[in-house]
């Protein structure tokens, strides 16, 4: 399974922005991006290359560029596999921009993370890559899985007896979780209930400059 193996706070910082990469520790004063909140690297601070303090009008390239990368890192995925889901959203009938962020949102991982049961995508990932959910009653170990509608997840029976996953009730209940999932705490399982529609999908994304990025 690809992903990113590198400092992702950097990916914060490069973009400017707070992505909410780490979990929990995004809403604390350990989040490096409120102790340093300007681009990494030697020319940073003086705002030539990152955006956290870039100045001067952009070029349309460098506005898609940036859009693209931003929801790659929000997502936690590599190029070659984003693209591929932009393939895909063209084939798929309606506006490609929404297809590609529903494609993205459809993904196992993220439906683990949007129902609150891991505190970020990449704990979301950790936990399905170690087997522990379900999809249709059958075991998963892979986060890049896209659901359908009427899908269900589940915690697979013989890890809800580990320390996490009792404890995930409590931690679940402060998270909320959106209106196309379906979810019961209780019984430590969700599921599908339609697509997301584009004001349920949050992120400060924009598909269009990603829909341009791709069609240059
Ligand atoms: Fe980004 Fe979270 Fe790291 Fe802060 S702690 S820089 S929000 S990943």
């Amino acid at each position: 399974m690809a992903k990113h193996i590198g400092p992702v706070c950097k990916l914060c910082r490069r973009e400017g922005e707070k992505l909410f990469l780490k979990g929990e520790r995004c809403y604390t004063p350990k989040c490096a991006f409120e102790k340093r909140a300007f681009a990494p690297g030697q020319h940073g601070k003086t705002g030539s290359r990152g955006s956290a303090t870039r100045t001067g009008r952009e070029s349309d390239y460098a506005r898609q560029l940036r859009a693209k990368q931003r929801a790659r890192r929000v997502y936690g995925i590599l190029e070659r596999q984003f693209r591929r889901y932009y393939e895909t959203s063209q084939t798929r009938r309606g506006l490609t921009g929404l297809n590609l962020l529903q494609i993205l949102e459809s993904r196992l991982d993220n439906v683990v993370y949007r129902l609150g049961f891991a505190s970020s995508r990449a704990h979301a990932r950790l936990l399905v890559t170690h087997g522990h959910f379900m999809v249709n009653s059958r075991r998963t170990d892979v986060p890049s899985m896209i659901l359908k509608e009427g899908d269900t997840v589940e915690v697979r029976e013989g890890s809800r007896s580990l320390a996490y996953f009792k404890e995930m009730g409590d931690l679940a209940e402060k998270r909320t979780s959106p209106a196309w999932l379906g979810r019961d705490i209780k019984k430590m399982s969700g599921s599908i209930a339609r697509l997301p529609e584009r004001a349920e999908i949050d992120g400060n994304l924009n598909e269009q400059l990603i829909v341009e990025y791709y069609s240059r």
